[in-house]
């Protein structure tokens, strides 16, 4: 039997947290399974839905140019339809609005995808190309920050400690000319996670690439990105060769994973094959700013610069064993 809490203010909600076996519950369309299963139940769900303010998205201006805020509540439909989010970080937009279907994402909500820790899912691949951070709230009230990249220490863990919770997700805005570009491929129905998800973000100044950051997901054990194999574009005509160099060295450094979608020996195959052909496709509309990914202004004044690369410089895994991983997935 789960007992339910429904606070209606967060120091509430965190003080709930704080009792023995206690989970958030936020869209619930994962925890729904362990609802199903007596074995799996949860002892204890604190509901996130009375807590005010938990599901609003903001642009907050910032010294380096601004940045969005996710609330942990927002759910995929809303983040997928938000003017700000479409018009300056359309490939959140995309792959948001890609998840599941209608129903799924009326309800399931950013929180929940990222502490859900389920390999298969594709925002946090998107997010961690964005270079987002985790905002995390303890249950003595304290509150840390923790770059997506360190979220995950291992195939479905989070750093989350018992009765933490997040409560926003910061995207720091990409430097104007950035374009993203998120592929999912899917080897089964279209309503199925993904096989493997690529996100990629690049900008072009005067024919080099400024900034490319690549994260790869579904296929592999947490989504990851290699900061040492994107740098080799930096400075640099993005070529053909270079690409192909790029998308070889992540074919080689990544661990993929054995499920019912695909063999691991497949998806490292594909991992060549997708970034290479996503990351081309990124470049060429980096070429034109004007092109459909890339983030246009909604807001008339200047467009203070943001930063060049999109997040910030945090240390991500490098290299990695390459012995395939066969793990238990999918929603
Ligand atoms: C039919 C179907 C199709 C799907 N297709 C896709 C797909 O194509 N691509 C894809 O990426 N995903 C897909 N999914 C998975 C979906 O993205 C997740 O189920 C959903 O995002 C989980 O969010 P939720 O709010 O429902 O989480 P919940 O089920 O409420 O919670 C999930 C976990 O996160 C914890 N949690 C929730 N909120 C917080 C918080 N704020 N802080 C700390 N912990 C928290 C909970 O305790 C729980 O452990 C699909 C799911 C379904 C049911």
């Amino acid at each position: 039997m789960t007992t339910w809490a429904h606070p209606t203010t967060l120091d509430e909600a965190l003080a709930a947290l704080a009792r023995p076996g206690a989970r958030p519950a936020a869209g619930c369309t994962r925890l729904a399974f362990e609802l199903a299963d007596p074995s799996r139940r949860p002892a204890r769900l604190v509901s996130l839905r009375g807590v005010p303010g938990l599901a609003e998205l903001t642009l907050v201006a910032t010294a380096a140019g601004r940045r969005l805020e996710i609330g942990a509540m927002a759910t995929h439909a809303q983040v997928g339809a938000h003017p700000a989010v479409r018009a300056r970080y359309p490939l959140l937009a995309e792959v948001f609005a890609l998840v599941g279907n209608v129903r799924v994402r009326g309800v399931a909500t950013v929180g929940g995808v990222l502490a859900g820790a389920v390999y298969a899912w594709d925002p946090p691949t998107a997010l961690l190309a964005l270079g987002a951070r985790v905002r995390v709230s303890g249950p003595d009230g304290a509150v840390r920050v923790v770059p997506l990249a360190e979220f995950y220490p291992a195939p479905g863990q989070t750093v989350l400690s018992p009765g933490e919770l997040i409560t926003v997700v910061e995207v720091d805005e990409p430097a104007p000319g950035t374009v993203g570009r998120y592929t999912s491929f899917r080897t089964r129905s279209a309503e199925d996670t993904s096989a493997l998800g690529v996100a990629v973000t690049v900008r072009i100044v005067d024919g080099v690439c400024a900034s490319v950051r690549i994260a790869v997901g579904s296929g592999t054990p947490m989504p990851v990105g290699f900061r040492d194999i994107d740098t080799l574009l930096v400075g640099r005509r993005p070529d053909d060769a270079r690409v192909r160099a790029v998308a070889d060295a992540y074919a080689d450094a990544v661990l993929c994973v054995d499920d019912l979608r695909a063999s691991a020996e497949y998806r490292a195959e594909m991992v060549r094959v997708w970034i290479r052909r996503t990351l081309s496709a990124a470049i060429a509309d980096a070429h034109h700013p004007t092109g459909p990914q890339t983030p246009e202004p909604q807001t008339p004044g200047p467009q203070t610069p943001g930063p060049q690369t999109p997040g910030p410089q945090t240390p991500e895994p490098t290299g990695g064993p390459t012995t395939p991983a066969t793990l238990a997935g999918g929603w």
